[in-house]
């Protein structure tokens, strides 16, 4: 039997969705006959309890106890926590420490992809093309007053915190009154805030995960919020939601289709990525196309893309990641 440990919850404002995306891998490994999975929810202080409320430790020896003392070996480790400390890479290192092998990518690719800034100055020393954007680091008046100029130029721009995801923390002004409350709501949250111009663009998103030897970019999804409002964490998970998914993006030219296609590979590789990531992409009305984030640990709730995507493309989700699981613990062994 293969111990996998399914952490979920975390410290974030993305522990909710991180509980809906454990009950779907709980979901594909239910009927495993080689995987024991034993799911724990870690609260904001870091305190991992089970869904009879007993209370857990992770340790160094790669042992997992109970406050009774009791122990188990753990073979494996589901990070499946959006935000920290699991898309941070904070708990990657935790397990990197314990020599625990874990499903995503390791701590310093999670740091790279999950500060947008960060993202952003990668991707555009790698070359590949995305959004124009400034940040800034504190809220003093030359600061704002080149947010005040992006907004001017730009029209309309979207602010960011960095280090938040499912659209939380981030805003879109087009007004120059309600600029500055955006932006000091983004710095209660990160300590840095991008200033991004707004684009009419189509979202689309592409499922990229390794498979086997290969490593595989889906034909891009696509997401259409509601023409009221953006894609906002309302309309990503909250019941009634407007959104609109499709599996797979229509009326990309041949030519598009392989730019999404080559910049997801090229970017899954140079930001040594691991297993999986869903990289997401805006379409102008103009036809330009820019990276928009890279995601090492997407959603899986019910309306989420990345397992759809992948089922799309003729890869079973329960097969793959108990292939990852099989192949991960058959190395951590040699
Ligand atoms: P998150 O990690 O929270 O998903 P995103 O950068 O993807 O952050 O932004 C959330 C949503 O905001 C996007 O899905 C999109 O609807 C909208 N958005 C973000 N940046 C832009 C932009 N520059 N132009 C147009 N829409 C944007
Ligand atoms: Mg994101
Ligand atoms: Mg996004």
């Amino acid at each position: 039997m293969i111990n996998t440990l399914l952490i979920c919850g975390g410290g974030s404002s993305e522990h909710e969705v991180s509980l809906r995306t454990a009950d779907f891998i709980e979901g594909q490994l239910a009927e495993s006959e080689d995987i024991a999975l034993m799911r724990v929810e870690m609260d904001a202080s870091g305190c991992l309890t089970d869904k009879e409320g007993r209370v857990y430790h992770i340790f160094y020896d790669g042992k997992i106890r109970d406050e009774a003392g009791n122990a188990w070996d753990v073979d494996y480790v589901i990070p499946a926590i959006h935000g920290y400390p699991g898309e941070t890479g904070d708990l990657q290192s935790q397990l990197e420490m314990f020599g625990i092998p874990y499903f995503g990518s390791a701590p310093e690719a999670s740091k790279i992809c999950f500060n947008k800034i960060k993202t952003k100055m990668w991707l555009s020393a790698l070359g590949i093309d995305n959004t124009p954007y400034l940040f800034l680091h504190s809220l003093e008046a030359e600061e704002l007053s080149k947010a005040h100029a992006a907004l001017e130029e730009w029209e309309a721009v979207f602010i960011k915190a960095s280090n938040q995801g499912s659209s939380v923390g981030c805003f879109k002004v087009s007004h120059k009154e309600d600029l500055e409350d955006a932006i000091a709501e983004a710095f209660t949250l990160s300590s840095y805030v991008l200033v991004e111009k707004a684009l009419n663009a189509r979202e689309l998103e592409v499922a990229v995960y390794t498979y086997g030897e290969e490593l595989i970019a889906t034909h891009p999804g696509e997401v259409r919020a509601p023409a009221d409002t953006f894609y906002t964490y309302k309309e990503k998970y909250a019941a009634g939601s407007r959104a609109e998914t499709f599996i797979k993006a229509e009326g990309l030219s041949e030519e598009q289709l392989a730019w999404i296609q080559e910049v997801s590979i090229r970017t899954f590789k140079a930001l040594k990525l691991k297993d999986l990531s869903r990289i997401d992409f805006f379409l102008t009305d103009e036809g330009e196309l820019y990276l928009n984030e890279v995601n090492t640990f997407p959603g899986m709730t019910p309306n989420s893309m990345f397992p759809k995507m992948m089922q799309n493309h003729g890869h079973d989700f329960t097969e793959y990641l108990t292939g990852q699981i099989r192949s991960a613990v058959k190395q951590s062994l040699k």
